[in-house]
């Protein structure tokens, strides 16, 4: 027997329970983790309020851990007990004890606590994907960056100002200001206050931005498009506020000729050769120090319910762990 967080049906965070629960033997590709730090994510929010359904209910939900691996299935090649190891995109996170199939891990270099990796691993190959293959920032140009003191958004700052571009960062209090620009943010945007597009113009020269990677969603997709420069790309990676609305792609053209694209880390991770070209780069950067994982706060697992309030109410700065 076990502990974790399930849901028997969608809602919000009270439907958050903190049950027994078995966590089974591995089988064939398969091995059962101690799992000693798990990852929140804004994911986790869609799941649990149907937003992103899961199929069959009750499930633990919850995207990512790091843990130590305590069983091995018959098959298993390259993980062995004892192995530190860390997920993402692996539905059932939210649990002391899992069984998970090996497709899913990847080993933990020395240098990368429990806590760091369950807090970055998620966010920081989103941060990878987004930054060098959905549209490769280039040294010298200004980007705009959303929820920029979150957990994705601080690491896509450093990231980016590692890479030498110019960071503009919305961000939805002053504290949150203060926290991006000691992340890498060039300029700080109170988008709750303040016009978007803009500020992009006055900070730009009246030229816009090549892309903005906006995770907020239906509330700010106007300001995105309005701040693009000519054949810029709007990012759309997340739904904060709600679904971007259907739209029709004639604005795109209107516009000037911009490109709309609405990626997700589960294609970028789906091979085996992919997820470890995007953890390997992750690692690499982390371990040189310029890039740098902050974990705002943590949460003992069975207090998950209070996470996804403190989430869902912009109280939360950086990334959140949960500790089983
Ligand atoms: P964050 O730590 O960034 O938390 C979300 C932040 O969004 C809040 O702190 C808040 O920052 C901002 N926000 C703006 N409007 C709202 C709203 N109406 N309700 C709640 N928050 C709002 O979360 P994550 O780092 O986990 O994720 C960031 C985004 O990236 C999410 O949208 C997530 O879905 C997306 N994502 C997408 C992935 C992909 O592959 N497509 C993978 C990983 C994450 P502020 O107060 O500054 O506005």
């Amino acid at each position: 027997m076990t502990k974790a967080i399930r849901i028997h049906e969608t809602g919000g965070p009270e439907v958050l329970t903190w049950e027994d629960v078995e966590s089974g033997e591995p089988g064939p590709g398969e091995v059962r983790l101690r799992q000693t730090a798990v990852g929140l994510n804004f994911i986790d929010v869609y799941q649990r309020t149907g937003l992103y359904p899961i199929g069959t209910l009750p499930a633990a939900i919850g995207m990512e851990a790091a843990g130590i691996i305590e069983a091995t299935g018959e098959g298993v090649s390259g993980f062995h007990t004892s192995d530190r190891v860390a997920y993402a995109m692996a539905l059932g996170a939210y649990a002391e004890e899992r069984v998970i199939a090996t497709d899913r891990l990847v080993k933990l270099p020395d240098g990368v606590d429990d806590h760091q990796a369950a807090a970055m691993m998620l966010q920081g190959m989103t941060a990878f994907y987004l930054l060098r293959r959905t549209y490769p920032v280039k040294a010298g140009e200004t980007i705009l960056v959303y929820a920029a003191a979150g957990g994705v958004g601080l690491i896509l700052c450093q990231w980016a100002k590692h890479l030498g571009a110019n960071v503009i960062g919305c961000v939805g209090s002053h504290e949150k200001a203060e926290l991006a620009r000691a992340y890498g943010c060039d300029h700080t945007i109170l988008y709750r206050d303040e016009d978007i597009a803009a500020r992009v113009r006055e900070i730009t020269n009246g030229n816009g931005v090549p892309v903005s990677y906006d995770s907020i969603g239906k509330a700010t997709f106007e300001s995105s498009i309005d701040s693009l420069a000519p054949f810029g790309m709007l990012v759309s990676f997340g739904n904060a506020s709600g679904p971007v609305e259907p739209f029709n792609p004639g604005i795109l053209a209107a516009k000037g000729s911009l490109y709309f694209t609405r990626p997700t880390l589960a294609t970028h991770t789906a091979t085996r050769e992919s997820l470890d070209e995007c953890a390997n780069k992750l690692f690499a950067i982390v371990s040189s120090g310029q890039v740098k994982i902050n974990v705002g706060q943590t949460y003992p697992l069975a207090e998950t319910a209070q996470a996804h309030r403190d989430l869902e109410a912009r109280k939360t700065l950086g990334s959140t762990v949960l500790v089983p």
